[in-house]
Parts: C-alpha cells; structure tokens; sequence
C-alpha cells in the first residue's frame, strides 16, 4: 500500500489502552501503515469541522465533535431507531422522523468535508458499520476519488425490510459509491446482489462486481473474528475463581450486551422449559451477564422490564433455599474475568434473533480446554453459525428447541464435545481478526476501480 490507511468508525478508543478485538485489529492495521482513525468523541460538544488529537503514536487518532441534539438525532435516532432495528429484522422497532434523517445526512456530510481536508490521493479509506452509510456518497459529491471500502458489521438487510426506509431508493446509490462493500457471511452478500439485482440502474460484470452509473462496486464476505490466540492465552492464566466460593455446580453461560436482537426472553424461556422437563434433578445454572446499552432509547428499557420480570418467574418457580437457578447480572465484566469464565462453562447459549457475526461464540470456542470443552449452543441467525456449523445449532424463536440444545449439550460425551469443539476451533483460528483485516485491506487495494465510464469500455 503507498498511502495511508484511514479509518472510520463511530467509536475510537480514547485513552492508551486498546480493548476488545476489533478495535486491536485496527490498531494493528493503523500501526503497520501508519494511519489515522478518525471517530466521534463520546462527550458532546461543538459541531463544526474541527479534530481533536486523541493520541498520536504510532498513528494518529482524532475525534470530532457530535452536538447534543446530534447524540439525540443521530447516534440514538437514525444509527440505534432506524438502522440498528431495519437491519436487526424489527421493522416494528423502527422509529422515523425526518430531524433523524436530516442530523444523520448533517454529521456523514461534516465528516466528508474533514476527510477531504486531510486524504493524500493514494490513501485508502476505510468506513466501518451502518453510522456511515453515506459517507462514500458525501465523500465523492465533495471530489474524493480515493478507493474507499465500506464493512458493515450487522447483518445485511433483505430486500422488502429496505421499504421500511423513507427514501429506499437512495440506499443502493449510496452503497455503490463505495469501492469495495464488506460483509459479514455469504448470506449476506446474497441479500446485498439481490437489492442491486432488483435495480435497474445497477448492472453486472462478468467478474461479479456491480456496475452503478460510472462506478463499480464489490460486494464480498469476510466474516470478522477474534484474536483467537489471545483470547485463548487470557482464558488459560491461572486466576481467581471468578465466583469465590459460590460457583454453580454445572453452569451454562450467556453474555450478551442486553439488546432486543440477542434473543434474551427466549433464551430464559427455553432454560425455564429446560428445568420443567429435565429428567434427572441436576441443578444447572443459567450465568447472564448483560451489561445494558443505549439505555435513552425506549426499545432497550422494555426489554429490560421485559427480563427483570421473566428473570423473577423463574426464579421464582424453581429456586431453592441452596441453589439459584438464574443469576442474571447487569453489568459488565472485566475480559480477563470473562476469559475465565468461559472456560469454566459447560455450555455458552447464544440465541441471537438476528446478529451479524456474534463474537462471544468466538469467545467462548477460544476459551476452552480442548481435553474437556464447553458445548457452544448457537442461534441459526447468528452469522457465526454460517461457518461453525458444529455447534449445537438452534432456532431461537423455538422455546423447546433451546431446552432441548441445553438437555444434549449438558449430556453429551467426552468424545463428542471434544469433535465439535475441535471443528469450532477450527473455523475460530482460520478466521481470526488479524486475517480479516488484511484479506479486507487487500481486496480493497486490488479490487476492480475504473475512474471514468470509458475505462470500462
Ligand atoms: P455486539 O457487537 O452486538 O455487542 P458481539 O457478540 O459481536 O455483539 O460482541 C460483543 C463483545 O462485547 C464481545 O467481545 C464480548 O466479550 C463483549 N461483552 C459482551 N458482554 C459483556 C460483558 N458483560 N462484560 C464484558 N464484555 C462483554
């Protein structure tokens, strides 16, 4: 790569400590090129065209500033009641108003308008996830000709869902000014081919790339990962026993931020039938640790009450004086604890309605011990479960189907677990965050870019 790498996503980490594992894979990505990560401040302020050094070494990390309302209309309003809930399949969720609109159309403008001012021409541009949908478009209207590649991290929405839009037609035109669209699994990229097909101002080329006007488009999978080396290390350090002296005989794990996608009713549901028709009178445990997010939007306090309440039943029904059946923790845990956690478990449950990856499924297969894993129970619409076909896949709108998942993971043989653990490992290690962030980038630097309509002549 001769230029830079500039990327763009709505977080960036503030301080020296860089968490979690895609914001490590594009620290690493920025370090080798040394770029700059461009993201919205988390404290509101002044909205105008300014940056603000957040760090500077081995690549510089700059914020700019969203306006209160902008946090309202935007970020909380068109990104987390429009976006978020269309591509998460709750169309019902959706909540349209044209202030959201137009602050979401304001702040992808602004930010174009602050990358033209500091893009050399042989820079990449790398826009990350559904905050930015039309960057690329404000990014060409304001005369940037870089190659510039878009990843979403949620899944792909279908074809019908996108009517939900106020203005639908716009979406396709505004994907198509990118050079290169990333998403998570084949299926989604079927989804993306179906909404050019269904245009008629899209047409295809021999290589399978879209032609839209004069620009042409890519359209591929990279299923995101984790660092699976990392993670594993973490999760194999002695350490405390993160429960003290309260651990659970036999525990089944979920971690979840608490988000109406993750499935959360179900899956309590499912554990509660699992209780009612178990056959012997093992005592398993139901672990949930949900730390809560975007608490000011409403669909996140329902659900909240919606699991406080179903938590209380079960509890309420089968717990004894010595044992609990549902701990339900809301709040976050620290990784290093997490890790141990994991390994720990006799299954992760994982019951995702709609996700585009899910990394904790990841998590959780890095976490094992290969003599004696953990069983992964995971949702058919998670995008992980496109690959890891070996987990104990399930429906997760089906109460009886999760039950039965936590019955045969909680009784099934050694050797069993130890083949599907190994096939999930397998796909978790082949695909960690590392290679996906340099098979994106080398796509992204090769893939077809004819400038002007001639070139394709
Ligand atoms: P999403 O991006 O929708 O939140 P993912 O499963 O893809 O879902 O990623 C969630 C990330 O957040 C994982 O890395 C997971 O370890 C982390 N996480 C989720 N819940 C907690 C928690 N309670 N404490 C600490 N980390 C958490």
């Amino acid at each position: 790569m001769s230029g830079r790498l500039i990327v763009i996503s709505n977080r960036i980490p503030m301080g020296d400590a860089v968490s979690g594992g895609l914001m490590v894979a594009l620290h690493d990505a920025l370090a080798a090129s040394g770029g700059i990560w461009i993201g919205a401040h988390p404290e509101a302020g002044q909205a105008d065209d300014g940056l603000e050094e957040v760090s500077t070494a081995p690549y510089q990390r700059l914020a700019f500033r969203l306006s209160e309302i902008e946090m309202h209309d935007y970020y909380l309003g068109y990104a987390n009641s429009v976006l978020w809930p269309l591509f998460h399949r709750r169309g019902d969720l959706v909540e349209l108003r044209p202030e959201y609109e137009a602050a979401y159309r304001r702040v992808n403008a602004r930010l174009a308008r602050i990358i033209r001012q500091i893009a050399g021409p042989d820079d990449l541009i790398w826009v990350h996830d559904y905050h930015f949908l039309s960057l690329a478009a404000e990014l060409r209207a304001a005369g940037v000709q870089n190659r510039i590649g878009f990843f979403l991290h949620v899944p792909f929405p279908a074809l019908g869902d996108l009517s939900v839009l106020t203005h639908p037609e716009r979406f396709a035109d505004e994907l198509a000014q990118f050079n290169l669209v990333g998403l998570q699994t084949r299926s989604d990229v079927a989804r993306c081919l179906e909404m050019f097909r269904a245009d008629p101002r899209a047409e295809f080329m021999p290589d399978g790339s879209v032609k839209f006007g004069h620009r042409i488009t890519s359209v591929r999978s990279f299923p995101i990962g984790i660092d699976t080396a990392g993670f594993a290390a973490e999760a194999e350090k002695a350490g405390p026993n993160p429960f003290g002296a309260e651990e659970p005989g036999r525990f089944i794990l979920g971690v979840d931020r608490l988000d109406y996608s993750k499935g959360l009713p179900n899956r309590f549901k499912g554990f509660a039938r699992y209780l009612e028709t178990r056959t012997d009178n093992a005592r398993a445990c139901l672990l949930q640790i949900a730390p809560p997010s975007r608490e000011q939007v409403p669909a996140y306090q329902e659900i909240t009450r919606e699991l406080e309440e179903i938590a209380g039943h079960v509890n309420g029904r089968f717990a004894e004086l010595d044992w609990t059946p549902l701990r339900y923790i809301h709040r976050p845990i620290a990784r290093a604890k997490l890790a141990r956690l994991y390994r720990r478990a006799k299954a992760c449950l994982v019951t995702s309605l709609a996700d585009g990856m899910n990394l904790v499924a990841k998590e959780f297969v890095a976490a094992q011990n290969p003599d004696d894993p953990g069983i992964l129970i995971l949702s058919r619409f998670a995008g992980a479960a496109e690959d890891m076909t070996e987990a104990l896949l399930v429906n997760p709108y089906d109460i009886e189907d999760i039950a039965k998942a936590i019955s045969c993971a909680l009784g099934m043989s050694h050797d069993e677990r130890r083949r599907r653990h190994a096939a999930c490992l397998e796909v978790v290690q082949r695909t960690d965050v590392a290679q996906w962030s340099a098979t994106f980038l080398g796509t992204l630097t090769t893939c077809p870019y004819p400038r002007e309509f001639s070139d394709l002549l």
